[in-house]
């Protein structure tokens, strides 16, 4: 089973600051206006929180120790007042944030999607679905948990703490500092924890994806698990990697809960010796105990987000990882080289000439010097065994790949100079296993032509025999494809896609012939589609018939990535070689067929 870990990045390297900055840099300057009302309602946070401290002040001195009456009306009202000054801005804060939050998700994923789109078909051989499906997803959203951390953390919890430091210092600055002594070795003391909670967040994600990924191919292969009785083998890998994330989520869990404990004690020391200072300054020196009571609640109050400040950098590192990995996909050139304003390729006859193209997919020739041409107007048949390079042709004729050497051109001009859009424009492809994609079966064949209209495309469903079968559904031309083309046979999903080629009407065709047995019937159909298809086309067709090479205007027998022989059917025949091995067997396995 193919390995869906195949790319090396997810070795995330540092850099932290570098992705955070990016991140606010990016995101930040369109939601600007937003962002500063968010921050004016944290100010007000900020503002009540602080108010909140120094009020008690005057409850102490003014209610309790001086009696005074009306002094209970002014402060329960000015307590009322404060409190819902800070709920109704916590409020503003938190739909605000939200809002833009979703608003750089939604924006985020499209631009993933969009650049997902621009690769090209070696990034997709690189990186597996579930993979993939993390880097959108998570990515996206761990882009939008960072950038809200800060801007909370700057916001709420930078200015709240300046208020409740300000109240302290004015109440008594000598407490304050002894408090603010306190403060740096907890940050000292959490942030040697970040290192490692780090290393054990991106292996989760590894390991989530792994999850994943055992999942996918469990259902997609479902047929085959069942068959070959592979369930052990899918619940044993299962178990690996669920047991990854379970011991990965508990050294998380155990390093994240380890700052609390810290703090918690650090935290106890601090309030007792300000206890320990603030009565004997009281009880002994006769200072003003409101004072004292406002100094208490500040710093009781600070305790909160100085907390989530000491530890902001754990925090981060743990939701940075997500981002990154968006990052490395928005990063990610294609490889193929594309001319800026690249001409667009003009066809004439459609002569497709390969010169010495070699190519490989990473490790071993896929193809190895193959030179042929496909003559304008004619068909050109490929034949030879299985992983001789018939389908790397294809794929380099579409320029889904660049050779690494050698030259592929259409009517003269080199593919790489024209735009890949003009190219793939001027090509039809009718695969053997064509995917349909789960719309109607109209959005299907128009495919070919998106601005086909409904006469042009039934015309061309006639044309591809499809007519007749999609006309008997329960819904026509507006039923559904099933996911991947599921709810059709093998030999409709082929006419459709020779109907979707029909439409394109392409000069230049690329068939690659279906090798698995149709019914007689089907086979027929899609013969004389195909036939019809063909006529005045340069026609590529990887063929396994022998009635389709028989009619072929030029064989090219490939072995090991080039061409050993060509000729028509009969030149090939006479001439003794491999071909006419290759003959000799379809005979006789057509005739076994034929018995049977
Ligand atoms: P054919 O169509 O004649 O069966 P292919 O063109 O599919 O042959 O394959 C040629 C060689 O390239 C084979 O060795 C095959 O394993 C390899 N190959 C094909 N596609 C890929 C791919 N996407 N990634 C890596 N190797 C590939």
């Amino acid at each position: 089973m193919q390995n869906p870990f195949k790319s090396e990045t997810w070795a995330v390297p540092e850099g932290t600051v570098q992705t955070v900055k990016r991140l606010l840099s990016e995101n930040i300057r369109d939601y600007l206006p937003r962002y500063l009302l968010a921050f004016l309602f944290m100010g007000l946070v900020a503002a009540s929180t602080a108010a909140s401290a120094w009020i008690m002040k005057d409850v102490i001195n003014e209610v309790f120790i001086n009696r005074d009456k009306m002094m209970i009306y002014i402060i329960a009202g000015a307590v009322i007042f404060i409190f819902t000054i800070k709920g109704a801005s916590t409020y503003g804060q938190m739909v605000v944030l939200s809002r833009v939050g979703n608003a750089i998700v939604a924006d985020l994923q499209q631009k993933l999607f969009r650049r997902l789109t621009e690769q090209d078909l070696a990034y997709f051989d690189r990186m597996s679905l579930p993979e993939l499906a993390i880097r959108v997803n998570t990515g996206a959203a761990s882009a939008r948990a960072v950038i809200e951390l800060i801007v909370l953390s700057l916001g709420r919890d930078v200015l709240t703490l300046i208020g409740l430091i300000a109240v302290m210092i004015i109440q008594d600055p000598v407490m304050s500092l002894l408090a603010l002594v306190i403060m740096p070795p907890i940050v000292i003391a959490v942030s040697v924890l970040v290192r490692r909670v780090k290393t054990y967040a991106k292996r989760q994600v590894v390991s989530n994806a792994k999850i994943g990924a055992t999942l996918q191919e469990t259902v997609l292969g479902v047929r085959i698990v069942k068959a070959f009785g592979l369930e052990p083998v899918m619940h044993k890998r299962m178990a690996g990697s669920v047991a990854e994330v379970q011991h990965q989520s508990n050294k998380i869990a155990s390093l994240m809960a380890r700052t609390s404990p810290l703090m918690e004690t650090l935290g106890g020391f601090a309030i007792a010796l300000v206890i320990f200072y603030g009565g004997y300054s009281v009880v002994e020196m006769g200072k003003d105990p409101g004072a004292f009571f406002a100094f208490i609640t500040a710093l009781l109050l600070a305790y909160d987000p100085a907390r989530r400040l000491a530890r902001l950098n754990v925090d981060l590192s743990k939701k940075v990882v997500g981002a990154r990995l968006m990052y490395e996909l928005i990063d990610e050139q294609p490889e193929l080289e594309q001319i800026d304003n690249a001409p667009e390729l003009k066809v004439e006859g459609g002569q497709v000439n390969l010169d010495d193209v070699h190519f490989s997919y990473g490790e071993g020739a896929a193809l190895n010097g193959l030179t042929f041409v496909a003559e304008s107007g004619r068909t050109t048949a490929l034949v030879g065994a299985s992983g001789a390079g018939k389908s790397t042709v294809f794929a380099l004729i579409e320029r889904f790949y660049d050779p690494q050497s050698g030259d592929i051109s259409i009517d003269g001009q080199p593919i790489k100079s024209v735009s890949s859009e003009s190219l793939r424009k001027h090509i039809a492809y009718v695969g053997q296993d064509s995917y349909l994609f789960n719309i109607s079966l109209r959005d299907n064949i128009a495919v070919g032509k998106p601005s086909a209209t409904q006469a042009e495309i039934e015309a061309a469903a006639q044309a591809a025999n499809a007519h007749d079968f999609i006309s008997d559904l329960p819904d026509g031309y507006d039923s559904l494809a099933g996911e991947g083309g599921g709810r059709l046979s093998g030999g409709q999903k082929q006419r459709i896609a020779i109907a979707r080629a029909m439409l394109r009407d392409a000069p230049i065709l690329l068939l690659d012939e279906a090798t698995s047995a149709l019914d007689a019937e089907s086979e027929a159909k899609i013969q004389t589609a195909l036939e019809k298809l063909m006529v005045g086309r340069t026609t590529l067709v990887i063929a396994h018939r022998l009635s389709t090479v028989r009619h072929a205007h030029k064989i090219h027998v490939m072995d090991q990535g080039r061409v050993i022989e060509s000729g028509t059917h009969d030149e090939l025949f006479e001439h003794d070689g491999i071909y006419r091995r290759l003959c000799e067997l379809q005979f006789q396995s057509a005739k076994k067929e034929d018995a049977a």
